[in-house]
């Protein structure tokens, strides 16, 4: 390939399994004779994580590691190492996740698929047996609600490991926004993708850092990111509330004027009330979150903050 290959590793609280990843890269001799760097991105890890970087840093000046000042979670990890990319020369960065769940094999496919001109290659899953039943069942379904919502959809079962041009790391860095759904801003340039697929094998070591509540406001990211949709339905759902309370308003007359009115109807009102305010309440819930996205991008606050970027070169001197 032509120019650098980053693998932009995000580390958050790692240290089992770093030295391991570095090992694993290393044994790639495919990988080895390219003009590799290794970009680990410390979100803020309370372990040895960033010791244990810096131990390989002393030894391969082909390791650098960028130290967040706290944790900002993956999706502001990903961005702070993509910020740092140099897109005036050719080359690619590939997300790759530190717990050996991305294999590096899989990488030199999607280096095999890139020299056919394509921009982007994605990694897709086609087994997830290593999830569980939960996390595969809300997975099938966010995606399918992502992409009938979202104007730019996402291909399935593909995650941040993948292939990415530089070019398409140029519009990155040009995007404004503070929300980050990095999935989606892979995607949304677009260009000329291609797929690979992997079975994702199971965690080396250590535990996974997103629990369900991590994955579902993830989920409400990416849709709220790229859909406006959740706003627009109200309209239809009121107008659609409205035209049945008229029929219903019709039928109270014609029934009063043909059969009198013997004054039931507790149920019935009791029941439109309860489904009109939950509406209701679901609608303004929904405008919380939007509002709240609004307030955060307003505030334009900076995604992530740099404590310190290591690199070979500065450990020699300090010694
Ligand atoms: N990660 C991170 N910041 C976070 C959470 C995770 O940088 O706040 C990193 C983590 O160290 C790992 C990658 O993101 O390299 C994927 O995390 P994990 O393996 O826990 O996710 P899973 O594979 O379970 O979806
Ligand atoms: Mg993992």
């Amino acid at each position: 390939m032509r120019g650098k290959l980053t693998l932009l590793v995000p580390v958050f609280n790692e240290e089992e399994v770093i030295e391991k990843f570095y090992q694993e890269v290393r044994s790639y001799p495919e990988l080895c004779q390219l003009d590799l760097e290794i970009l680990f991105v410390n979100d803020g890890s309370s372990d040895q994580s960033a010791l244990v970087i810096q131990k390989l840093i002393e030894q391969d000046p082909k390791v650098k590691l960028m130290n967040l000042s706290r944790n900002f979670g993956k999706e502001s990890a990903l961005l702070a190492g993509l910020s740092v990319i140099d897109v005036t020369q050719a080359g690619a960065v590939v997300p790759i996740d530190a717990d050996l769940q991305d294999p590096l094999q899989v990488v030199i496919e999607m280096l095999a698929k890139y020299q056919g001109k394509v921009k982007m290659v994605l990694a897709k899953r086609v087994d997830r047996g290593n999830d569980t039943l939960l996390k595969r069942l809300s997975a099938k379904w966010f995606y399918k609600i992502f992409n009938q919502l979202s104007e730019c959809p996402i291909e399935e079962n593909v995650g941040d490991f993948r292939l990415i041009d530089h070019s398409i790391v140029k519009v990155i860095q040009g995007l404004p926004e503070r929300n980050l759904f990095m999935k989606g801003l892979f995607s949304w340039p677009g260009f000329k993708t291609e797929i690979v697929s992997y079975t994702r094998p199971a965690r080396a070591a250590g535990q996974t850092k997103f629990n369900f509540f991590k994955l579902w406001n993830l989920a409400i990211e990416g849709l709220t990111s790229f859909s406006t949709m959740p706003l627009k339905v109200w309209t239809y759902a009121g107008l659609l509330i409205a035209l049945c309370s008229f029929g219903l308003a019709l039928w109270m007359v014609i029934e009063k004027i043909f059969w009198g009115n013997p004054v039931p109807g507790y149920p019935s009102l009791i029941v439109a009330i309860l489904f009109l305010g939950g509406v209701q309440l679901l609608g303004i819930g929904i405008l919380g979150e939007y509002i709240g996205r609004i307030y955060f991008e307003a505030k334009q606050r900076p995604r992530f903050v740099v404590e310190s970027l290591i690199t070979h070169s500065d450990l020699n001197s300090v010694e």
